[in-house]
């Protein structure tokens, strides 16, 4: 939508520019009921673009390119609809050409160039698209803008310190808040020296990632799984405790490593009392498949079942069903057994092509959790999605 925006806020002056333009090559006044046609062709062209008719559109403003060589905003709006339209090569010329017009005022050229680097970005043209975005900052014309399109190469090239670095320059530019994207930035560093094995890196990194955000869960989980990994699992139970207060909406994520230290460190009873204390503020299956499984582990199947039907009343889930048939199935024999297993294949299918998470940004659906949403780009969007057949 803010393209489209955009692509309508360069047209509205080309509009005004053909109006007049033809006005006074017919000798009439702009007053009274004079309609030009190419006014009525910009209306029309609107049309098409309002409608998603991108095609005729451009055929449209085509044809205002043509009687307007000088209209500088019609080329740009042009250049825009190739590139949504993912004919980028056409793009890049136009734009090309518009930057190396004479004459070309400074406001327009800089326009057409954070154009042309949005061009090399949608081409792949990285390295290209970072030159000509860097120039721009240097010049201070558009930097904001330019500013989050060098984040966005430097995201995408995992390079996250200099991400971290230009997030903060567009933090003193604008005012704006950005500390949670450099949180997350700081987390990929912890991640990535945790894998190289360089642990007191990673905690430097995630006392940075506090630093910009305190109630930053990923960091809690990062912290409890360093813990975890060196053993210490009443630490790393205490963190990723910490990780369920700072943000609930992530008990899915973090309760499987956390059931998982509490069980090494011999604190069920202590897990039990927590995983109660969630149920109350928290109306996902997730605790109570967790406690359902720490029932029949210490209670055994009886009370395990019992508690899990008495909790499906409350919260119909498919999960919960698939987790009652596989807890009743050794109980029953003969035909009933094999119509359990029927339904168990069928429950297993339906969940299989389920989307478990959703982006509140965007609304991309995914399988797995993603700290960034692999479609829209934003950091700590994807949310596991609530319902019977999700979490
Ligand atoms: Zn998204």
């Amino acid at each position: 939508m803010s393209a489209l925006l955009y692509v309508l806020i360069l047209l509205v002056p080309a509009a005004f520019a053909s109006g007049w333009w033809t006005a006074r090559r017919a000798g009439v006044r702009r007053s009274g009921v004079q309609v030009s046609e190419l006014s009525s062709d910009y209306f029309r062209g609107l049309n098409y673009l309002l409608n998603e008719e991108q095609d005729k559109a451009i055929e449209v403003f085509l044809k205002l390119a043509e009687y307007n060589r000088d209209t500088v905003e019609t080329h740009l709006a042009l250049g825009n609809l190739f590139r949504r339209r993912g004919e980028v090569d056409r793009a890049i010329r136009l734009h090309q050409h518009l930057v190396s017009r004479p004459g070309l005022s400074d406001a327009m050229k800089t326009v057409a160039l954070l154009e042309l680097g949005e061009d090399y970005m949608r081409a792949g043209l990285l390295d290209r698209a970072e030159t000509l975005f860097s120039d721009l900052v240097a010049m201070d014309a558009h930097a904001p803008s330019a500013l989050r399109h060098l984040i966005a190469i430097y995201q995408h090239e995992r390079d996250w310190h200099k991400a971290i670095e230009h997030a903060r320059r567009l933090e003193a530019m604008t005012g704006e808040d950005e500390s949670g994207m450099i949180a997350q930035f700081y987390c990929e560093l912890a991640e990535q020296s945790r894998q190289h094995g360089a642990r007191q890196e990673a905690r430097e990194y995630l006392r940075q990632a506090f630093a910009c955000q305190a109630d930053c869960v990923r960091a809690f989980m990062l912290t409890g799984r360093l813990y975890a990994e060196e053993g210490q699992h009443v630490e790393a139970a205490r963190v990723y405790e910490q990780a369920v207060e700072a943000d609930i909406a992530f008990v899915p994520e973090i309760l499987p490593p956390l059931l998982n230290s509490y069980a090494r460190s011999q604190q069920m009873e202590h897990a039990e009392h927590f995983l109660r204390d969630i149920l109350e503020r928290y109306h996902g299956i997730s605790p109570v498949l967790a406690l359902t499984r720490l029932y029949q582990q210490r209670d055994g199947d009886r009370t395990a079942i019992d508690f899990l039907t008495s909790q499906l009343r409350q919260r119909p889930s498919v999960r919960g069903l698939m987790a009652l048939i596989d807890a009743t199935m050794d109980k029953i024999e003969g035909e009933a057994r094999e119509n359990f297993l029927i339904l168990r294949d069928l429950t297993k299918k339906l969940l299989e092509g389920q989307a478990m998470y959703r982006c509140s940004r965007c609304g991309f659906g995914a399988k797995a959790h993603h700290w960034q949403c692999p479609s829209c780009k934003s950091w700590s969007t994807i949310r596991p999605i609530h319902g019977v057949a999700n979490e």
